[in-house]
């Protein structure tokens, strides 16, 4: 491929990958390549990296299953970055978050989203629980438990949480539905749906 000696690695053979979502455009994480999981990316239209810590190749989503089908890929102005289009399975970050892009450093509008903010910091520790179970954790008590527990709270909660209701006091209200979002929460993680996809729905219906 001639465009390939346009491509500028750095002394250690690496180039930075950023990957983006094709459809959406939203960034999912970056990677380094070295000429040989280019190579290998172009051949098997998956992606492939070199892990800096494990120094070996690394087939994204080969432990995982969360892989990504390569759409488009395109260089820049001074050829020292990619930019991969993928089709993503799964979550790209290895924490369950879709992206790995979700700590907030610096925004101009600090009101903006700060719900949404709790919520996926909330998701992302269930996530962690998950994947790194923790002594003594009720969220690990729960996935080992398995769905038929999970779903028994989620019914339970929005029993409460009509329970609740009745009361004249808000109070209550606000604590059992937190109990219920949270189970809800655990739901969609044990079932591997990320939280982005409510999000989605819920923005495509408010247009
Ligand atoms: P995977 O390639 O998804 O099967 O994950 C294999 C390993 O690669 C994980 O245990 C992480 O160490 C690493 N990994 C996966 N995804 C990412 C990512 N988006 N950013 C950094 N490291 C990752
Ligand atoms: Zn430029
Ligand atoms: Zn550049
Ligand atoms: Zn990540």
């Amino acid at each position: 491929m001639e465009e390939l000696k346009n491509l500028k690695f750095d002394e250690k053979g690496l180039i930075p990958a950023i990957v983006q979502e094709a459809k959406t455009k939203e960034v999912l994480m970056m990677a380094y390549m070295n000429e040989e999981s280019l190579q290998k990316t172009l051949e098997s239209g998956e992606t492939w990296f070199w892990s800096r810590s494990r120094r070996e190749l690394w087939h994204k989503g080969a432990t995982s299953g969360h892989t990504q089908r390569v759409k488009e890929i395109s260089y820049d102005c001074d050829g020292d970055t990619l930019i991969i289009k993928v089709v993503q399975k799964g979550f790209a970050c290895h924490t369950g978050a879709k992206s790995c892009f979700y700590n907030p450093l610096y925004t101009t509008e600090p009101e903006e989203a700060e719900g949404q903010e709790i919520l996926q910091k909330l998701y992302e520790v269930i996530s962690d629980r998950k994947e790194n179970p923790k002594e003594g954790s009720y969220t690990n008590y729960l996935f080992e438990k398995g769905i038929d527990k999970i779903l028994k709270k989620v019914g339970e909660e929005t029993a409460e949480v009509i329970i609740a209701a009745k009361n004249p006091e808000q109070g209550e209200l606000v604590y059992e539905a937190s109990d219920l979002i949270y189970h809800l929460l655990v739901l969609l993680r044990e079932k591997e749906v990320p939280l982005e996809a409510i999000f989605a729905e819920l923005k495509k219906r408010s247009k």
